[in-house]
């Protein structure tokens, strides 16, 4: 029996779910990721896909960074899924490629030929591959490949800048709800907040500094995890404090931050963060997590049973304005780029 689907669920994709049908996309176990697109629908022929650090990090331990059977891995999930979501972290990443064919009633603007990257996640993105991803080692988050991929109404997408290449717009474009965040926090919390970082030197965490130093944050501490990122982070010029500590270890992270700060920021990419976090920020503070490994009950009792007064934001992933900002720190700041180059492997 077929059930009749609203504009608005149309719009957020609902149509395209197999599995179980009426949740949204994201919440799916399985999308029709037929490359024939409905009136209001965009495909876009996949050029590279960015795996989202933290699902790439699962996936790599599992299989002992065996590149061959992370590659298996990832064909497996998108073939089952026909989405790639990593069933482990929930989370996905995001692609850039080329604009094939525009419906006649799509909101998004785009025309056939344009160089985009979606900004909404491959967790809810209708993906099929057709190269078996020959041309990836399954070493890197990066991943080149071919196959289509489906954009809804409600979908968001940007054109590629022509002044950077790919691989790096497709990096930072995929931290870019980071920078948005903090900014935004920064500017709320009042006079001149102190800021910590957590995961400092890695793309998303180079970026929230800099968009904090930019919206006149006080004191910022880079939190990195050995002495090799603190050089690299010292070297970047983006934090006052930079200091090293296992994320993991709360008391660590407490004793290295020192004095608690206004703001903390998650960007590390591994599970466990949370309550250093909490305790590393002051009372009446506001901590970000941005990172996808984060464990929201973790979170939320751990601050409970620390009676720690603080405010926990989910990392919002979407803030409009959220891709120019983040290429505009890249473009204007060396440090950002001194540690996000590197990390981009073409
Ligand atoms: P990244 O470039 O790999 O940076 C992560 C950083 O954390 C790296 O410098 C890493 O160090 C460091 N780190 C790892 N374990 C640590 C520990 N125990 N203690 C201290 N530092 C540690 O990752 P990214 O691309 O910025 O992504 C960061 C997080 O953002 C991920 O969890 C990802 O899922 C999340 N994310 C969220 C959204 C959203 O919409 N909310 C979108 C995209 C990504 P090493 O390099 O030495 O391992």
């Amino acid at each position: 029996m077929s059930v009749a689907i609203s504009a608005l669920q149309r719009s957020l994709g609902v149509h395209r779910v197999l599995e179980p049908v009426g949740v949204l996309p994201q919440a799916a176990q399985r999308l029709d990721a037929d490359p024939a697109i409905g009136p209001d629908e965009v495909r876009i022929a996949v050029h590279r896909l960015n795996l989202d650090a933290a699902s790439y990090r699962q996936l790599s331990e599992e299989h002992d960074g065996d590149g061959d059977r992370i590659r298996a891995a990832v064909l497996g999930i998108v073939e089952r899924r026909g989405k790639m979501h990593n069933p482990v972290t929930g989370s996905g990443g995001m692609l850039i490629g080329v604009v094939d064919e525009v419906g006649p009633d799509s909101p998004l603007g785009l025309e056939p030929g344009q160089r985009v990257a979606s900004l909404v996640s491959l967790t809810l993105t209708p993906l099929r591959l057709t190269d078996g991803l020959t041309r990836w080692d399954g070493r890197s988050e990066q991943v080149p490949t071919a196959g289509t991929a489906v954009l809804f109404a409600r979908s968001i997408a940007a054109v590629l800048p022509d002044d950077l290449p790919q691989e790096v717009a497709l990096a930072v474009l995929d931290v870019c709800g980071a920078p948005a965040a903090t900014e935004r926090v920064v500017h709320r919390a009042g006079r001149r907040p102190s800021v910590a970082v957590l995961g400092a030197a890695g793309k998303s965490g180079c970026l929230s500094l800099a968009a904090a130093r930019d919206a006149r944050a006080g004191r910022l501490v880079g939190v990195v995890r050995n002495d090799r990122e603190a050089e690299a982070l010292r070297a970047a010029a983006l934090a006052d404090d930079v200091v090293v500590a296992d994320a993991t270890d709360p008391l660590a992270v407490a004793a290295a931050v020192g004095t608690p700060v206004d703001v903390t920021v998650v960007c590390v990419d591994v599970p466990g963060a949370e309550h250093g976090a909490v305790l590393a920020t002051a009372d009446g503070g506001t901590v970000v997590f941005f990172s996808m490994a984060t464990s929201f009950p973790a979170a939320a009792l751990g601050a409970e049973g620390m009676a720690a007064d603080v405010t926990m934001l989910v990392g919002n992933g979407y803030t409009p304005g959220h891709a120019a900002l983040a290429l505009d720190l890249y473009r204007r700041s060396r440090g950002v780029r001194a540690l996000i180059e590197p990390r981009v492997r073409a």
